[in-house]
């Protein structure tokens, strides 16, 4: 199956009951071959409005802390574990996770990662893939909101980085 053809069943998808309050799914935006994949919680309010992730304020921290440890957004595939905005942008529900996790496992068919990186809580709830190598980082909204987590996500990032680099995933 191809991104697009994901994409276009997750903006049909009513699955669970996400997609009543939202204007748009957000299936993700990146590369079919990235090397890296990164997976967030749910599209917030921004997301939902424009139909792309990570393009608000915690957004674009995250496009801030990656450019500055040299990593570009555009080489990395951007998705959440739901892709449907929240009531009030709450934590997605384990039957909401469970229901959207067959897309995600879908554009990780398809883009076939070395490296997925999870943003925050929920998305530790992605299953282990062989072959892949995992990584758990703070949710850039909490660490854009207090400095302590703020010096954790940049080292975090930065070991990211690191990492890729050492594997030759990135330049
Ligand atoms: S959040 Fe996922 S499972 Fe729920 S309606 Fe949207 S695409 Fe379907």
């Amino acid at each position: 199956m191809a991104l697009e053809e994901i994409s276009n069943k997750i903006y049909g998808c009513r699955k669970c009951r996400l997609w009543q309050g939202a204007k748009h799914g957000v299936p993700g935006e990146g590369p079919a071959n990235a090397k890296v994949m990164l997976i967030g919680q749910n599209p917030g309010a921004h997301e939902d409005e424009v139909g792309r992730p990570f393009v608000g304020r915690s957004g674009r921290f995250l496009n801030k802390v990656l450019a500055e440890n040299g990593l570009k957004r555009e080489d990395l595939f951007i998705t959440s574990i739901v892709k449907h905005v929240s009531p009030k942008n709450r934590k997605p529900y384990p039957d909401e996770v469970a229901a959207c996790l067959p897309y995600t496992l879908a554009q990780i068919d398809v883009i076939e990662p070395k490296i997925i990186v999870l943003l925050g809580e929920t998305a530790k709830a992605m299953p282990r893939l062989e072959g892949i190598e995992y990584l758990e980082v703070i949710h850039p909204s909490a660490a854009m909101r207090f400095n302590k987590m703020k010096d954790k996500f940049q080292a975090q990032i930065t070991e990211l980085a690191k990492r890729a680099r050492a594997r030759g995933l990135i330049l």
